[in-house]
């Protein structure tokens, strides 16, 4: 199954397990949406109106900014994955409760699962002025207290640092100027 299948297959799922009590008062759930393939995630806190009435996230005056600053750096909506802490809208746009929060915690946690690909993987960038940039992503330890499964990612990746310094101290990806992800 590819990603955009098992995306699909997350949010049908959860928009009937979800136990959020928002489920109530809101017309409809709004699950992210995006490429699955995205190397960027934007999480937003919870949908307002217009999100609930279309079922998409950022749809309304917030999404349309967000949808113009992509554009100054050359990127699409499409291009990037877009999603909400909450799937529901809460009453009047208040902030969601942290039970609110936890009971769709499951949800956003599946989808950045299916879509995370930076996770362990070295990038490389040279800023204007500066010698070269080393970036090596890693899952915060705050999602792995969360999810066991995402502990031992999490180990995993960290353990290979000291073969990333040495390859960097060792100048391998000497010449490399451009930005580049690159397995470790
Ligand atoms: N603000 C958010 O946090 N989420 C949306 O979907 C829209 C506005």
């Amino acid at each position: 199954m590819g990603k955009r299948e098992e995306l699909e297959k997350l949010h049908a799922k959860w928009k009937t397990e979800c136990a959020c009590e928002l489920r109530a008062t809101s017309l409809q759930a709004v699950p992210g949406d995006g490429s699955a393939e995205a190397e960027i995630v934007f999480i937003g806190e919870a949908p307002g109106q217009k999100e609930d009435e279309q079922g998409r996230p950022f749809v309304g005056a917030a999404g349309k900014f967000l949808a113009e600053m992509l554009s100054s750096i050359n990127l699409k909506r499409e291009g990037v994955y877009i999603t909400n802490i909450v799937k529901y809208r809460p009453p009047n746009n208040r902030d969601p409760l942290p039970e609110e929060k936890n009971a769709c915690r499951e949800w956003l946690l599946g989808e950045l699962k299916k879509i995370s690909q930076a996770h362990g993987k070295l990038l490389i960038k040279k800023f204007g002025g500066m010698p070269t940039k080393y970036f090596y992503a890693l899952y915060h330890p705050a999602a792995a207290l969360y999810d066991g499964s995402m502990r031992e990612v999490l180990m995993t990746d960290f353990k290979k640092i000291p073969k990333v310094l040495e390859k960097i101290k060792n100048n391998i990806f000497a010449g490399t100027d451009f930005l580049k992800l690159k397995k470790s």
